[in-house]
């Protein structure tokens, strides 16, 4: 199949690229390289089946796919919050155009939606069927809000259009190729203790996320799209739920670092707590994590390394 990946040199893109190359796919990614990079695609760029456009997503594009991966978007807070109209057009203007190519060429999409979509959650952990507690006028509004309405626009698009679609809702996700300085948690504690800086917990550290290793999502990415006859929404996420503060003691127990936790202010509308319900990926796609969080951090630790955040570079 002809399968195109918006957002293809990003983090968990650019895993997806590779995966779907493996699988034989030919593979088209389309890129502004906001947050994304030719380093994280280095290893497709000579491949015959991978081919690389650079092009913003928020513009139409005209294309001849089979499926479409519609991952475009910056995703860590201090990106999205850059340019905060910038991430609202893309998810909107960006999948409403992909969603435009999609009934053009009767392709299958499947939307990267987000556990943001659940806001500060009221309800723990959170099930597909939960609507929500989301600030529609604070600062991660831009995102959490553009997903909310690209998820309305894919519902929409099916029910009025009969656009075959799929909508996952991605619980944090890590691993090798997370940029150095996107300002995530996992990416910042493993580069301050690789280097011996202070890690800074927000807050008091007792809020929780769980985190999901790459390899894993992306597993759950390609069943969700092979799965017939199902729109989602559905969470893909590790249920594995650990306070911010122990995993700040656990990269550095890992790391064998001397840093030391230090606290900061926390964000305003940071969500207090985070696990997925992952029922229905189980028992609709048979998918759930098999990477232990240990194993997929020593990946992350050893792929910053290579960097050279160790050595105070
Ligand atoms: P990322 O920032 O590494 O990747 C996003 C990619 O989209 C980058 O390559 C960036 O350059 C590209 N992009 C951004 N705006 C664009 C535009 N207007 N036109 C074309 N390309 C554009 O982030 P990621 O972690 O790989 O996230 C990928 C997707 O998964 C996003 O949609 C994100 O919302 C979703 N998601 C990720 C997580 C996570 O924990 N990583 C959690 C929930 C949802
Ligand atoms: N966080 C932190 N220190 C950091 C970066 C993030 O304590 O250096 C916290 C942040 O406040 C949040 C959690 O870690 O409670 C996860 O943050 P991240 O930006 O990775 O993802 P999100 O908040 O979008 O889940």
């Amino acid at each position: 199949m002809r399968v195109l990946v918006t957002g293809g040199a990003g983090f968990i893109g650019s895993h997806l690229c590779e995966r779907l190359v493996s699988d034989g796919h030919e593979v088209l990614c389309v890129d502004n390289f906001f947050t994304g990079s030719k380093q994280n695609i280095l290893p497709l760029l000579g491949n015959p089946r991978f081919e690389l456009i650079r092009h913003d997503i928020t513009e139409p594009i005209l294309l001849e796919v089979d499926q479409i991966y519609h991952l475009a978007c910056p995703a860590s807070p201090v990106h999205y919050q850059y340019n905060p109209v910038k991430t609202i057009k893309t998810s909107v203007m960006g999948t409403i155009n992909m969603l435009g190519l999609a009934k053009r060429v009767r392709a299958r999409i499947l939307l990267a939606s987000t556990s943001e979509v659940y806001g500060d959650p009221q309800v723990h952990p959170q099930p597909e069927t939960y609507w929500g507690n989301v600030n529609p006028i604070g600062i991660r509004s831009c995102y959490d809000e553009g997903k909310r309405v690209a998820e309305t626009l894919m519902m929409d698009y099916h029910r009025q259009n009969g656009v075959d679609i799929r909508i996952v809702r991605i619980f944090n996700t890590f691993g090798p190729r997370m940029a150095e300085h996107d300002g995530r948690v996992v990416s910042n504690f493993i580069v301050q203790a690789l280097k011996g800086e202070d890690i800074t917990v927000y807050g008091d550290g007792s809020q929780t996320r769980s985190f999901c290793y790459v390899s894993d999502l992306v597993e759950g990415l390609v069943r969700t799209m092979s799965c017939e006859g199902f729109t989602g929404p559905v969470n893909l996420g590790n249920p594995g739920e650990t306070t911010i503060l122990e995993f700040a003691r656990r990269i550095i127990a890992l790391t064998g670092s001397q840093s030391q936790i230090v606290f900061r202010p926390l964000p305003s509308d940071d969500p207090k707590q985070r696990q997925p319900d992952i029922t229905l990926a189980r028992t609709t796609l048979g998918w759930e994590p098999i990477v232990p969080l240990e194993t997929g951090l020593t990946k992350t630790v050893d792929y910053f390394s290579g960097l050279g955040a160790g050595s105070g570079s």
